[in-house]
Protein backbone atom coordinates (compact mmCIF):
# COMPACT_ATOMS: atom_id res chain seq x y z
CA UNK A 1 0.00 0.00 0.00
CA UNK A 2 1.31 2.96 -1.13
CA UNK A 3 1.00 6.74 0.96
CA UNK A 4 1.70 9.77 -0.12
CA UNK A 5 2.69 12.96 2.13
CA UNK A 6 3.01 16.29 0.06
CA UNK A 7 3.52 19.83 0.60
CA UNK A 8 5.41 19.45 3.55
CA UNK A 9 9.08 20.86 4.86
CA UNK A 10 11.90 18.62 5.89
CA UNK A 11 15.94 18.82 6.56
CA UNK A 12 17.86 16.45 4.75
CA UNK A 13 20.73 14.60 5.24
CA UNK A 14 23.38 17.64 5.34
CA UNK A 15 21.18 19.75 7.52
CA UNK A 16 19.45 21.89 4.85
CA UNK A 17 15.86 23.01 4.82
CA UNK A 18 13.28 22.21 2.09
CA UNK A 19 10.74 24.05 2.31
CA UNK A 20 8.14 22.38 -0.01
CA UNK A 21 8.86 18.58 -0.57
CA UNK A 22 6.94 15.13 -0.64
CA UNK A 23 7.27 11.50 0.71
CA UNK A 24 6.08 8.50 -0.52
CA UNK A 25 5.67 5.07 1.79
CA UNK A 26 5.26 2.14 0.63
CA UNK A 27 4.29 -0.30 3.01
CA UNK A 28 6.52 -0.08 5.26
CA UNK A 29 9.72 1.48 4.18
CA UNK A 30 10.55 5.16 2.49
CA UNK A 31 9.98 4.63 -0.89
CA UNK A 32 10.73 8.00 -2.19
CA UNK A 33 11.73 11.39 -0.74
CA UNK A 34 12.13 14.90 -2.56
CA UNK A 35 11.64 18.72 -3.15
CA UNK A 36 8.73 19.42 -5.48
CA UNK A 37 5.38 17.95 -5.59
CA UNK A 38 5.02 14.27 -6.89
CA UNK A 39 5.44 13.49 -10.46
CA UNK A 40 2.28 11.30 -10.25
CA UNK A 41 0.33 13.88 -8.38
CA UNK A 42 -2.40 12.87 -6.10
CA UNK A 43 -3.01 9.28 -7.98
CA UNK A 44 -2.78 5.56 -7.74
CA UNK A 45 -1.85 6.54 -3.40
CA UNK A 46 -4.18 4.71 -1.19
CA UNK A 47 -3.91 7.38 1.02
CA UNK A 48 -2.58 11.09 0.30
CA UNK A 49 -2.11 13.76 3.39
CA UNK A 50 -1.14 17.29 2.90
CA UNK A 51 1.28 18.41 4.91
CA UNK A 52 1.73 22.13 4.30
CA UNK A 53 2.23 23.93 7.77
CA UNK A 54 4.49 20.71 8.90
CA UNK A 55 7.78 19.59 9.23
CA UNK A 56 8.37 16.42 8.47
CA UNK A 57 10.57 14.12 10.58
CA UNK A 58 12.24 11.09 11.04
CA UNK A 59 10.57 9.33 14.52
CA UNK A 60 12.44 9.74 17.57
CA UNK A 61 14.30 7.35 19.41
CA UNK A 62 14.60 6.60 23.10
CA UNK A 63 17.72 5.03 24.12
CA UNK A 64 17.24 4.24 27.28
CA UNK A 65 13.98 3.76 30.12
CA UNK A 66 11.86 1.71 31.91
CA UNK A 67 8.61 2.19 30.21
CA UNK A 68 6.17 1.03 33.44
CA UNK A 69 7.53 3.52 36.23
CA UNK A 70 5.46 6.15 33.98
CA UNK A 71 2.98 4.52 36.86
CA UNK A 72 4.96 6.36 39.73
CA UNK A 73 5.70 9.66 37.86
CA UNK A 74 5.50 11.82 40.64
CA UNK A 75 5.59 9.13 43.21
CA UNK A 76 8.73 10.56 44.99
CA UNK A 77 11.21 13.24 44.05
CA UNK A 78 13.74 15.53 44.85
CA UNK A 79 15.33 12.65 47.32
CA UNK A 80 19.18 11.08 46.71
CA UNK A 81 19.31 7.86 44.45
CA UNK A 82 19.79 5.22 46.68
CA UNK A 83 17.14 6.95 49.03
CA UNK A 84 14.62 7.51 46.36
CA UNK A 85 15.22 3.57 44.68
CA UNK A 86 15.45 1.40 48.27
CA UNK A 87 12.97 3.34 50.38
CA UNK A 88 10.22 4.07 47.72
CA UNK A 89 10.81 3.01 44.45
CA UNK A 90 11.74 -0.76 44.51
CA UNK A 91 9.12 -1.09 47.39
CA UNK A 92 6.38 0.01 45.10
CA UNK A 93 7.87 -2.24 42.33
CA UNK A 94 7.27 -5.00 44.39
CA UNK A 95 3.15 -4.51 44.15
CA UNK A 96 2.70 -4.41 40.36
CA UNK A 97 1.06 -7.42 38.70
CA UNK A 98 1.72 -8.05 35.11
CA UNK A 99 -1.26 -6.42 34.34
CA UNK A 100 -0.48 -3.38 35.97
CA UNK A 101 2.46 -2.78 34.10
CA UNK A 102 1.02 -3.43 30.81
CA UNK A 103 -1.36 -0.48 31.99
CA UNK A 104 1.78 1.58 33.04
CA UNK A 105 3.81 0.68 29.05
CA UNK A 106 0.56 2.03 27.70
CA UNK A 107 0.43 5.04 29.59
CA UNK A 108 4.25 5.52 28.36
CA UNK A 109 3.71 5.10 24.58
CA UNK A 110 0.18 7.53 24.66
CA UNK A 111 3.10 9.81 26.28
CA UNK A 112 5.90 9.31 23.96
CA UNK A 113 3.67 8.68 20.54
CA UNK A 114 2.40 12.51 21.62
CA UNK A 115 5.57 13.56 22.17
CA UNK A 116 7.04 12.42 18.61
CA UNK A 117 8.70 8.85 19.67
CA UNK A 118 8.87 5.87 17.36
CA UNK A 119 10.73 3.09 18.62
CA UNK A 120 11.51 2.94 22.61
CA UNK A 121 13.89 1.19 25.13
CA UNK A 122 12.75 -0.75 27.81
CA UNK A 123 14.47 -2.37 30.63
CA UNK A 124 11.74 -3.78 33.25
CA UNK A 125 9.59 -7.32 34.17
CA UNK A 126 6.87 -8.71 33.14
CA UNK A 127 8.13 -8.22 29.71
CA UNK A 128 6.02 -10.45 27.83
CA UNK A 129 3.29 -7.96 28.33
CA UNK A 130 5.14 -5.33 27.59
CA UNK A 131 5.99 -6.64 24.18
CA UNK A 132 2.31 -7.39 23.32
CA UNK A 133 1.48 -3.81 24.33
CA UNK A 134 4.37 -2.74 22.11
CA UNK A 135 2.63 -5.16 19.31
CA UNK A 136 -0.54 -4.07 19.76
CA UNK A 137 0.12 -0.06 20.12
CA UNK A 138 2.09 -0.27 16.87
CA UNK A 139 5.33 1.05 18.15
CA UNK A 140 9.05 -0.57 17.51
CA UNK A 141 10.84 -1.55 21.17
CA UNK A 142 14.22 -2.83 22.09
CA UNK A 143 13.32 -4.91 25.29
CA UNK A 144 14.77 -6.35 28.11
CA UNK A 145 13.76 -8.20 31.29
CA UNK A 146 15.67 -6.12 33.89
CA UNK A 147 18.04 -8.93 36.18
CA UNK A 148 19.13 -8.21 39.72
CA UNK A 149 21.58 -10.24 41.65
CA UNK A 150 22.35 -11.73 43.94
CA UNK A 151 18.41 -12.51 44.62
CA UNK A 152 15.81 -14.99 45.54
CA UNK A 153 15.28 -15.30 42.12
CA UNK A 154 17.97 -14.87 40.00
CA UNK A 155 18.07 -17.73 38.24
CA UNK A 156 14.30 -17.08 37.41
CA UNK A 157 14.65 -14.10 35.71
CA UNK A 158 17.80 -15.42 33.82
CA UNK A 159 15.02 -17.98 32.80
CA UNK A 160 12.38 -15.81 31.73
CA UNK A 161 14.99 -13.48 30.16
CA UNK A 162 15.98 -16.48 27.67
CA UNK A 163 12.49 -17.29 26.74
CA UNK A 164 11.60 -13.65 25.92
CA UNK A 165 14.55 -13.42 24.06
CA UNK A 166 13.68 -16.69 22.12
CA UNK A 167 9.65 -16.04 21.83
CA UNK A 168 10.38 -12.13 21.17
CA UNK A 169 12.98 -11.32 19.04
CA UNK A 170 11.55 -9.79 15.66
CA UNK A 171 7.86 -10.37 16.48
CA UNK A 172 5.47 -7.46 15.75
CA UNK A 173 6.75 -7.91 12.05
CA UNK A 174 10.17 -7.27 13.10
CA UNK A 175 9.40 -4.03 15.50
CA UNK A 176 10.52 -5.68 18.80
CA UNK A 177 14.15 -6.44 19.14
CA UNK A 178 15.23 -8.32 22.37
CA UNK A 179 18.12 -7.68 24.73
CA UNK A 180 20.11 -8.98 27.89
CA UNK A 181 19.07 -6.46 30.63
CA UNK A 182 21.06 -7.32 33.61
CA UNK A 183 20.77 -4.06 36.16
CA UNK A 184 23.58 -2.85 37.04
CA UNK A 185 27.11 -4.05 38.26
CA UNK A 186 26.39 -2.71 41.77
CA UNK A 187 23.05 -5.06 41.57
CA UNK A 188 24.45 -7.56 39.57
CA UNK A 189 27.43 -10.12 41.16
CA UNK A 190 30.33 -11.14 38.88
CA UNK A 191 29.19 -15.16 38.99
CA UNK A 192 25.44 -13.77 37.60
CA UNK A 193 27.14 -11.50 34.73
CA UNK A 194 29.58 -14.54 33.83
CA UNK A 195 26.44 -16.43 33.61
CA UNK A 196 24.45 -13.46 31.52
CA UNK A 197 27.53 -13.09 29.16
CA UNK A 198 27.48 -17.30 28.66
CA UNK A 199 23.74 -17.12 27.24
CA UNK A 200 24.24 -13.79 25.48
CA UNK A 201 26.93 -15.56 24.25
CA UNK A 202 24.36 -18.83 22.78
CA UNK A 203 21.27 -16.22 22.39
CA UNK A 204 22.61 -13.76 20.10
CA UNK A 205 20.81 -10.28 21.58
CA UNK A 206 22.98 -7.32 22.60
CA UNK A 207 23.34 -6.48 26.63
CA UNK A 208 21.95 -3.02 27.88
CA UNK A 209 23.03 -2.13 31.28
CA UNK A 210 23.58 0.75 33.94
CA UNK A 211 27.03 2.06 33.86
CA UNK A 212 28.42 4.69 36.17
CA UNK A 213 25.57 6.57 36.75
CA UNK A 214 26.65 8.21 40.19
CA UNK A 215 30.09 8.91 41.44
CA UNK A 216 28.56 6.74 44.64
CA UNK A 217 28.43 3.60 42.40
CA UNK A 218 32.32 4.56 40.66
CA UNK A 219 33.59 5.01 44.53
CA UNK A 220 32.16 2.06 45.54
CA UNK A 221 34.13 0.08 42.61
CA UNK A 222 37.38 1.05 43.13
CA UNK A 223 36.54 0.09 47.00
CA UNK A 224 35.15 -3.06 46.27
CA UNK A 225 37.28 -4.13 43.40
CA UNK A 226 40.08 -1.81 42.47
CA UNK A 227 38.81 -0.50 39.35
CA UNK A 228 35.69 1.44 37.59
CA UNK A 229 32.73 -0.16 36.80
CA UNK A 230 33.85 -0.13 33.63
CA UNK A 231 36.87 -1.45 33.96
CA UNK A 232 35.39 -4.42 35.83
CA UNK A 233 32.66 -5.14 33.31
CA UNK A 234 35.65 -5.36 30.56
CA UNK A 235 37.49 -7.44 32.80
CA UNK A 236 34.42 -9.74 33.14
CA UNK A 237 34.46 -9.88 28.97
CA UNK A 238 30.58 -8.30 29.18
CA UNK A 239 32.37 -5.83 27.15
CA UNK A 240 33.00 -8.47 23.96
CA UNK A 241 29.28 -8.90 22.92
CA UNK A 242 27.41 -5.86 21.87
CA UNK A 243 26.54 -3.78 24.75
CA UNK A 244 24.18 -0.40 25.69
CA UNK A 245 25.93 1.11 28.64
CA UNK A 246 23.23 3.36 30.34
CA UNK A 247 24.36 6.38 31.77
CA UNK A 248 28.08 6.49 32.07
CA UNK A 249 28.14 9.84 33.71
CA UNK A 250 31.07 9.27 35.72
CA UNK A 251 33.73 7.81 33.26
CA UNK A 252 37.15 9.40 32.83
CA UNK A 253 40.03 9.22 30.24
CA UNK A 254 40.87 5.49 30.58
CA UNK A 255 37.12 4.31 31.12
CA UNK A 256 35.99 6.19 27.23
CA UNK A 257 39.33 4.75 25.83
CA UNK A 258 38.30 1.39 26.57
CA UNK A 259 34.75 2.19 26.02
CA UNK A 260 35.64 3.03 22.19
CA UNK A 261 38.33 0.38 21.85
CA UNK A 262 35.26 -2.48 23.16
CA UNK A 263 32.49 -0.23 20.82
CA UNK A 264 30.61 0.09 23.86
CA UNK A 265 27.57 2.06 22.76
CA UNK A 266 26.04 4.80 25.43
CA UNK A 267 22.14 5.72 25.87
CA UNK A 268 23.03 9.23 27.76
CA UNK A 269 20.32 10.23 29.65
CA UNK A 270 20.35 14.27 30.27
CA UNK A 271 17.19 14.66 31.98
CA UNK A 272 17.39 11.87 33.93
CA UNK A 273 21.13 12.33 35.11
CA UNK A 274 20.24 16.19 36.62
CA UNK A 275 16.74 15.49 38.75
CA UNK A 276 18.34 12.89 40.19
CA UNK A 277 21.49 15.24 41.14
CA UNK A 278 24.01 12.29 39.47
CA UNK A 279 25.76 14.90 37.26
CA UNK A 280 26.55 15.25 33.47
CA UNK A 281 28.05 12.64 31.47
CA UNK A 282 31.30 13.90 29.06
CA UNK A 283 28.80 13.88 25.77
CA UNK A 284 31.39 15.63 23.89
CA UNK A 285 34.28 13.58 25.34
CA UNK A 286 32.76 10.40 24.32
CA UNK A 287 31.67 11.71 20.78
CA UNK A 288 35.17 13.18 20.38
CA UNK A 289 36.77 9.64 21.13
CA UNK A 290 34.35 8.02 18.34
CA UNK A 291 32.06 6.26 21.21
CA UNK A 292 28.90 5.77 19.19
CA UNK A 293 26.37 7.67 21.88
CA UNK A 294 22.31 7.78 21.58
CA UNK A 295 19.62 9.88 23.57
CA UNK A 296 17.25 8.36 26.37
CA UNK A 297 14.76 9.79 29.12
CA UNK A 298 14.51 6.61 31.30
CA UNK A 299 11.65 6.02 33.63
CA UNK A 300 9.58 8.86 33.70
CA UNK A 301 9.87 8.09 37.86
CA UNK A 302 13.44 10.03 37.29
CA UNK A 303 12.49 12.69 34.83
CA UNK A 304 9.64 13.11 34.99
CA UNK A 305 8.96 12.90 31.35
CA UNK A 306 9.18 10.55 28.65
CA UNK A 307 9.74 13.57 25.94
CA UNK A 308 12.11 13.33 23.40
CA UNK A 309 11.67 16.72 21.93
CA UNK A 310 12.65 18.48 25.08
CA UNK A 311 15.58 15.94 25.93
CA UNK A 312 16.46 16.93 22.03
CA UNK A 313 16.82 21.08 23.55
CA UNK A 314 18.26 19.65 26.69
CA UNK A 315 21.55 17.29 24.82
CA UNK A 316 21.47 21.24 22.61
CA UNK A 317 21.78 22.75 25.60
CA UNK A 318 23.30 21.26 28.35
CA UNK A 319 26.98 20.68 26.58
CA UNK A 320 27.28 23.71 25.46
CA UNK A 321 27.03 25.35 29.32
CA UNK A 322 29.10 22.15 30.55
CA UNK A 323 31.95 23.25 28.06
CA UNK A 324 31.40 26.83 28.07
CA UNK A 325 31.16 26.29 24.41
CA UNK A 326 28.47 27.67 21.98
CA UNK A 327 29.70 25.45 19.56
CA UNK A 328 29.78 22.06 21.81
CA UNK A 329 26.90 20.11 20.85
CA UNK A 330 25.43 22.21 17.42
CA UNK A 331 21.49 21.66 15.93
CA UNK A 332 22.27 18.88 13.42
CA UNK A 333 24.27 16.68 15.87
CA UNK A 334 21.45 16.77 18.34
CA UNK A 335 19.15 15.84 15.86
CA UNK A 336 21.10 12.89 14.88
CA UNK A 337 21.78 12.00 18.37
CA UNK A 338 17.83 11.45 18.75
CA UNK A 339 17.03 9.69 15.83
CA UNK A 340 19.74 8.05 13.56
CA UNK A 341 22.86 7.71 16.29
CA UNK A 342 19.88 6.39 18.40
CA UNK A 343 19.10 3.85 16.77
CA UNK A 344 22.72 2.73 15.29
CA UNK A 345 23.28 2.94 19.12
CA UNK A 346 20.86 0.22 20.22
CA UNK A 347 22.03 -2.25 17.10
CA UNK A 348 19.16 -1.44 14.95
CA UNK A 349 19.04 -1.53 11.53
CA UNK A 350 21.12 1.09 9.39
CA UNK A 351 19.00 3.59 8.00
CA UNK A 352 16.44 3.92 10.94
CA UNK A 353 16.00 7.21 12.23
CA UNK A 354 16.58 8.76 8.66
CA UNK A 355 14.65 10.14 5.86
CA UNK A 356 17.20 7.92 3.34
CA UNK A 357 14.80 5.71 0.52
CA UNK A 358 14.78 2.28 1.86
CA UNK A 359 14.82 3.42 5.31
CA UNK A 360 11.67 1.74 7.47
CA UNK A 361 9.01 4.64 7.62
CA UNK A 362 9.27 5.83 10.99
CA UNK A 363 7.81 9.29 10.54
CA UNK A 364 6.41 11.92 12.85
CA UNK A 365 5.01 14.95 11.56
CA UNK A 366 5.14 18.77 13.41
CA UNK A 367 3.23 21.31 13.07
CA UNK A 368 5.29 24.82 12.26
CA UNK A 369 2.69 27.27 12.19
CA UNK A 370 2.99 28.95 15.21
CA UNK A 371 5.11 31.76 16.32
CA UNK A 372 7.72 29.81 17.69
CA UNK A 373 8.10 29.01 14.23
CA UNK A 374 8.73 32.56 12.62
CA UNK A 375 10.60 34.15 10.68
CA UNK A 376 11.66 31.12 8.94
CA UNK A 377 15.76 31.77 9.41
CA UNK A 378 16.44 27.99 9.95
CA UNK A 379 13.74 25.38 10.63
CA UNK A 380 15.97 23.17 11.95
CA UNK A 381 17.41 26.01 14.25
CA UNK A 382 13.71 26.57 15.06
CA UNK A 383 12.89 22.53 16.09
CA UNK A 384 15.81 22.41 18.46
CA UNK A 385 15.55 25.35 20.36
CA UNK A 386 12.23 26.62 19.78
CA UNK A 387 9.70 24.06 19.42
CA UNK A 388 7.70 22.37 21.83
CA UNK A 389 6.45 18.60 21.92
CA UNK A 390 2.57 19.52 21.34
CA UNK A 391 3.12 20.32 18.15
CA UNK A 392 3.47 16.58 17.09
CA UNK A 393 0.15 15.72 15.01
CA UNK A 394 0.47 12.54 13.43
CA UNK A 395 3.28 9.52 14.31
CA UNK A 396 3.90 6.64 11.88
CA UNK A 397 5.79 3.37 12.64
CA UNK A 398 6.25 0.67 10.08
CA UNK A 399 4.18 3.19 7.90
CA UNK A 400 1.33 2.46 9.74
CA UNK A 401 -0.29 6.20 10.98
CA UNK A 402 -0.38 5.45 15.01
CA UNK A 403 -1.23 8.69 15.91
CA UNK A 404 -3.37 10.69 13.28
CA UNK A 405 -4.23 14.44 14.45
CA UNK A 406 -3.02 14.44 17.79
CA UNK A 407 -5.96 11.59 18.25
CA UNK A 408 -4.47 7.99 18.89
CA UNK A 409 -5.33 5.34 16.57
CA UNK A 410 -4.25 2.13 18.44
CA UNK A 411 -4.54 2.88 22.12
CA UNK A 412 -7.76 3.94 24.11
CA UNK A 413 -6.50 7.04 25.97
CA UNK A 414 -9.38 7.63 28.48
CA UNK A 415 -9.58 3.74 29.74
CA UNK A 416 -5.21 3.70 30.06
CA UNK A 417 -5.69 7.10 32.23
CA UNK A 418 -8.37 5.65 34.21
CA UNK A 419 -6.55 2.54 34.72
CA UNK A 420 -3.74 4.57 35.88
CA UNK A 421 -5.20 6.11 38.27
CA UNK A 422 -6.49 2.36 39.39
CA UNK A 423 -3.16 1.39 39.99
CA UNK A 424 -1.80 4.93 41.78
CA UNK A 425 -3.72 3.97 45.04
CA UNK A 426 -1.98 0.76 45.60
CA UNK A 427 1.47 2.82 45.98
CA UNK A 428 0.14 4.85 49.32
CA UNK A 429 1.33 2.46 51.84
CA UNK A 430 4.91 2.59 50.35
CA UNK A 431 4.55 6.10 51.18
CA UNK A 432 2.73 6.15 54.41
CA UNK A 433 5.60 4.25 55.62
CA UNK A 434 8.16 5.92 54.64
CA UNK A 435 6.69 9.13 56.27
CA UNK A 436 6.68 7.40 59.22
CA UNK A 437 10.30 6.61 59.13
ZN1 LIG B 1 17.50 3.31 33.78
Amino acid sequence: MRKLIHSVAYIDEQGNTIERGHVIINDERIEHIASGDAVEGAQGFAEVIDGAGHLLLPGLVNAHGHAAMSLLRGFADDLPLQTWLSELIWPAEDLLTPEDIAVGTNLAMLEMMETGTTTFTDMYFAMDRVAEAVIAAGMRGVLGRGMVAPGGKAEATLAESRAFIRDYHLAGEGRIHTTWAPHAPYTCSADFLKKVIAEAEALNAPIQIHVSETKREVDDSYEQYGVSPVQWLSDLGLFDLPTIAAHCVHVDEGDIALMRTKNVHVAHNPGSNLKLGSGVAPLVALLDAGVRVGVGTDGASSNNKLDMMEELRLVAMLHKGVNRSATAIDALTALRLVTSASAQALFLEPGLGTLQKGAPADLILVETTGPRYFPRHNLLSHLVYSSHAGDVTDVFVAGKQLYKNRQHVTIDKERILADAERVRAKFQPVKDRYRLK
